[in-house]
């Protein structure tokens, strides 16, 4: 956390919100992983020591939330997080991770399954934005060619309506950029679905789990978001938004 707290000072960020991994799926790497107690103590430790430089919000990133959501709500419940960013991490028992699924699965198969279980999770609790809404992009690229979401806009735009009805917000993902997709989660495209549809809360992150791959590409994260509409950008402090002029 320090590493990262330096990292963003670095970078002239003002705030930081760190979204630890609570990632349930027995067939999952992490179950029983998560541990609040030390997450929150070490948070209150960098509070101190980067007091009047960084401002640093709790987070937490919650794994397929609508599918274990009595799990997920007692850890999310219990602790006084800013922001609760929820992702879709599972396609039924598989996950779109790596090599071995991205050769046994066509486009279709992931992208239709990733957003009929992005579609469930808009509709769950427990979080306040939908993480990374078009993931197996970032590494299905590489095997599947481009991705465009006009293949999908009817599911894509089920989802946003959802999460716009139900208050929630999507987030601009920076990591595609160091993946095979080469864009942001989502691409422009959806972006502008999401605005001309009403959307409003729009976070940003680089799902950055190394210090050097903090705030990666923000910038052009800004312009992708201010092309497409927006003229604003949202933090969250107690689960609430606050926008902020972009
Ligand atoms: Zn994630």
């Amino acid at each position: 956390m320090e590493a990262m707290c330096r990292a963003a000072i670095g970078h002239a960020l003002t705030e930081i919100v760190f979204t630890d991994h609570l990632d349930v799926h027995p067939l999952d790497d992490c179950p029983g992983y998560y541990e609040p107690d030390t997450y929150f103590a070490e948070l209150a430790r960098c509070r101190d020591l980067f007091a009047g430089e960084l401002t640093i919000k709790a987070g937490i990133e919650v794994g397929d939330t609508h599918r274990f959501g009595a799990e997920i709500a007692r850890t999310v419940d219990a602790f006084p997080y800013d922001f609760s960013l929820g992702s879709v991490h599972w396609i039924g028992d598989e996950a779109p991770f790596g090599a071995p699924f991205y050769e046994s699965h066509d486009s279709d198969w992931t992208y239709h399954g990733y957003f009929r279980e992005a579609l469930a999770l808009a509709g769950a609790d427990s979080f306040d934005v939908l993480g990374h809404l078009d993931m197996p992009k970032r590494e299905g690229t590489a095997y599947f060619g481009r991705f465009d979401p006009n293949l999908y806009g009817d599911e894509i735009r089920a989802i946003l309506r959802r999460l716009i009805d139900r208050g929630k917000g999507i987030e601009i993902n920076t990591s595609g950029w160091r993946r095979s997709a080469d864009e942001c989660c989502p691409g422009p495209v959806v972006l502008q679905w999401y605005r001309e549809m009403g959307g409003e809360i729009l976070t940003i992150g680089s799902d950055g789990h190394r210090p050097e791959q903090l705030a990666l590409r923000f910038e052009s994260a800004y312009d992708v978001a201010r092309a497409a509409g927006f003229r604003w950008l949202t933090t969250f402090d107690r689960r609430k938004p606050v926008q902020h002029r972009l």
